[in-house]
């Protein structure tokens, strides 16, 4: 064959490849009525997973799940409070001490405590001698006395962390006995972390669920939004008292209702109230946040819950953006506010819905 001859079955062999490339990446970012799903079911973060992912092609959504489940338990050992090595125990036990720790840890704290200031201290990253005293939910979850809990009160509150960026480096120094715990908003910053790398990787389904803190990314497969039930407290999992209809959105419920210590027939849930340092005796039931930002909408779902009926509508008022439901206690009744008013639906007919944070005025 002829130098001619060769050179174009050459290059006729490049321009195929090409092609089959540009097809198969084309593939996988362009809508897709007819995805396959990969799911997958974990144990981190001290609670259960699932994460389903859509598109084309098995190996390539499992190879995506199982690099998902590798991010969710790196990340769970720089954050958690119950690894000794993670970043947030070496900074704790490091009392008065500057620690090195990962930026990512540095801006998740840095983040939880300018959202403790925003919500007035209703949300404390600094609480950790509080949950580490009633141990709600682990091995050892008691009723502690009233003196234990006034001397750990007083080693509560941002106001004992500080953080420095350093020339490239990140440090964090906790002072006054405090201990940080991220519980209630790291795993709202995992599943934004999920988002992003699902998004970088060109998925465009998928559902996140880190124990009821749940994300979704585009729309659900075959189009249109996702349908996100909202967990009825005391029924059955998936018993739902209303849905809301979302796509690239966040959905995070706090409630009193699934982490609990019974004793002498009172009931001593898992989020506490920063200022009494007891759980808290919320209005509600449970609190939902609906938000873009997942960090954000766990942490203010905790807030809100601790705030109660007039503080969070107070401070409802002042943030008109939020979408948030609440379900009053003891009560067929729900609150939404004026962002949640038009993805919410309530499931159960018999619910009233009502107003917060000003809206329907
Ligand atoms: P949320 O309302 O989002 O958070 C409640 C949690 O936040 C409490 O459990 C407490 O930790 C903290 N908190 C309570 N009151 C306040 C307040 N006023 N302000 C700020 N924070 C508050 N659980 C285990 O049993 N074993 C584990 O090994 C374990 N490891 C974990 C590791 C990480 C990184 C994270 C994020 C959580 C871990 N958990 C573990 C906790 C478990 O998953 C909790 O159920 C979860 O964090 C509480 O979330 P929630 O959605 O129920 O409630
Ligand atoms: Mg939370």
């Amino acid at each position: 064959m002829s130098t001619e001859g060769r050179s174009f079955k050459k290059t006729a062999a490049a321009a195929l490849i090409c092609a089959v490339v540009v097809f198969l990446c084309l593939n996988r970012l362009l809508p897709d009525k007819k995805a396959e799903e990969a799911r997958g079911d974990y144990f981190f973060l001290g609670t259960v997973v699932h994460i389903s992912v859509y598109g084309q092609g098995k190996d390539f959504l499992s190879e995506e799940l199982a690099g998902l489940e590798a991010e969710g338990k790196r990340l769970e050992k720089l954050f958690s409070a119950n690894i000794p090595e993670s970043d947030v125990r070496r900074a704790s036990d490091g009392q008065g001490k500057w620690v090195e720790v990962s930026e990512e840890t540095y801006a998740l704290v840095k983040r939880a405590v300018d959202l403790s200031e925003d919500t007035d201290g209703a949300f404390d990253p600094a609480l950790g001698r509080i949950t580490k005293l009633w141990k709600i939910g682990s091995d050892g979850a008691r009723v502690p006395e009233e003196e234990e809990i006034r001397a750990a009160l007083r080693c509560c509150g941002c106001k004992d962390i500080e953080l420095k960026e350093d020339d490239g480096a990140y440090f964090i120094k906790v002072t006054g006995g405090a201990l940080i715990d991220l519980g209630g908003i790291a795993k709202g910053r995992v599943a934004d972390i999920m988002v992003k790398k699902l998004a970088d990787d060109g998925i465009k389904s998928a559902l996140i669920d880190l124990g009821g803190n749940l994300a979704v990314t585009g729309e659900r497969p075959g189009g249109g939004k996702w349908r996100l039930g909202i967990q009825t407290p005391e029924r059955p999992r998936g018993e739902y008292f209303g849905t809301v209809s979302v796509s690239d959105c966040s959905v995070v419920t706090s409630g009193a209702y699934e982490r609990y210590l019974e004793k002498d027939g009172v009931r001593w849930h898992h989020i506490f109230d920063p200022s009494t340092g007891r759980p808290t005796d919320s209005d509600f039931s449970s609190v939902t946040v609906i938000d873009r930002d997942s960090t954000k909408a766990d942490a203010l779902s905790t807030a809100l819950f601790v705030m109660g009926r007039d503080g969070a509508d107070g401070y409802l008022k002042e943030h008109k953006d939020i979408a948030a439901v609440f379900l009053l206690k003891g009560e067929k009744r729900v609150l939404v506010t004026e962002a949640a008013r038009s993805v919410f639906t309530a499931a159960d007919a018999s619910l009233s819905v009502g107003d917060i944070g000003g809206a329907g005025k």
